[in-house]
């Protein structure tokens, strides 16, 4: 179902300590809003409409950079205006549904969304909620005076949702000294009736320093650990130097292939490839294309790297294997190492080169060729 969304993130989030507003600090790489803006834009927002404030509007702008259908407006001194600030600039019939997200709450996912969307059907308004788990108590000066009970009380999160219309005119209505807590609360005071749909502690708002640290695992779960292999081998013949892992090496022979036979490299990159199951280095590279003749093998290793970063995927380490009599790999491994550290731009520490031989068996015991092997470690999202 088609639906705008709504960010506000125009608060200073002074609680959440230095580290400038915590709509813009960082969670796993990625600043706390753009969690939010990807969320809503996976799950089929027609436009995003980010409320801002003059502080926060460059950063913002720096945090949403690269993804499509959101602008910012201005937002006003409270959330109540921030939020009528970005109601009035939406354009849309007032049949629209509208997401209303604080981005302090980056872990909402399409399926909170669906469920929202849905129970708008039946409701002027809907609300993902929890029920209370925890005893309450009613305090003063440190001390309990009662003891209230949780019966048929819940904590509203957001996104909630509304029609354009309906969340307009009932903020048109709203009247008093005191400000609403949420925008569900403004809609129950126009008369609205306001469904409640299953609520998530993943969609917990990030407020002290001490929520990040929690984000950050919450993020950290919802990523996993892959392993791909390669192989590759490449027949011997005449020549006077063999490319393996990047490194030119002088020899009596030449490795014989199409493009500058690295096996090394090839391995590699078959293992990054095959870490996210994204075919192999001949469908990336047909051999079959002239363009592909003697071309330096770095460049199939950046691309299988680059269509890692491009699915939200990080290498973490990769370890190459070369099996070989001759040329000996020992005097170049450092290079080799440090020649894939600067490729992949990984640590040196993350990428490892080793050679054995098959003392004398088989076709690399014989000397007619060279074989490679490779693993590599990729973390992506679940
Ligand atoms: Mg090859």
């Amino acid at each position: 179902m088609s639906f705008t969304g709504l960010i506000v993130a125009a608060g200073s989030g002074l609680r959440a300590g230095p580290g400038g507003p915590k709509t813009l600090r960082s969670v796993a790489g990625r600043p706390v809003l753009r969690w939010s803006a990807e969320a809503l834009l996976a799950a089929g927002a027609r436009e995003l409409v980010v409320a801002v404030s003059d502080e926060t509007r460059e950063a913002a702008k720096m945090a949403l950079s690269g993804l499509p259908r959101w602008r910012t407006v201005l937002g006003g001194a409270t959330r109540a205006l921030s939020v009528q600030a970005g109601l009035a600039a939406i354009d849309a019939p007032d049949t629209e549904p509208v997401l209303i997200h604080d981005a302090a709450r980056p872990f909402l996912e399409t399926r909170h969304m669906e469920a929202l969307l849905a129970s708008l059907q039946a409701a002027d308004g809907a609300v993902p909620a929890l029920p209370v788990a925890d005893t309450l108590k009613r305090a003063k000066g440190g001390a309990v005076q009662a003891t209230v009970s949780r019966d048929g009380l819940f904590r509203a999160q957001t996104p909630q949702a509304f029609r354009l219309g309906a969340i307009r005119r009932a903020y048109g209505a709203w009247s008093g000294p005191d400000e609403p807590t949420d925008d569900a609360a403004v809609v129950e005071r126009a008369g609205g009736r306001i469904a409640l749909t299953a609520g998530d502690p993943r969609l917990m708002k990030l407020t002290y320093p001490e929520d990040f640290a929690m984000a950050e695992q919450l993020a950290g779960a919802a990523r996993i650990v892959r392993v791909g292999q390669g192989i590759d081998a490449h027949r011997f013949g005449p020549g006077d130097r063999v490319w393996l892992c990047g490194v030119e090496i002088p020899h009596d022979q030449g490795l014989v292939g199409h493009s500058d036979a690295d096996a090394g490299l090839h391995a590699l990159t078959d293992a990054l490839l095959g870490a996210v199951g994204d075919g192999d280095i001949g469908q990336h590279f047909p051999p079959s294309d002239p363009q592909w003749r003697g071309a330096a093998s770095d460049r199939f290793l950046r691309h299988a790297a680059d269509r890692i970063t491009a699915g939200g995927g990080r290498i973490l380490a990769v370890d190459v294997t070369l099996v070989c009599e001759r040329p000996r790999i020992g005097p170049h491994r450092d290079e080799m190492r440090a020649r894939i550290a600067q490729i992949l731009e990984l640590p040196l520490a993350r990428v490892s080169v080793k050679a054995t031989t098959t003392e004398g068996m088989g076709f690399t015991g014989r000397g007619e060729g060279l074989l490679a092997q490779a693993v590599a470690t990729v973390e992506t999202p679940l």
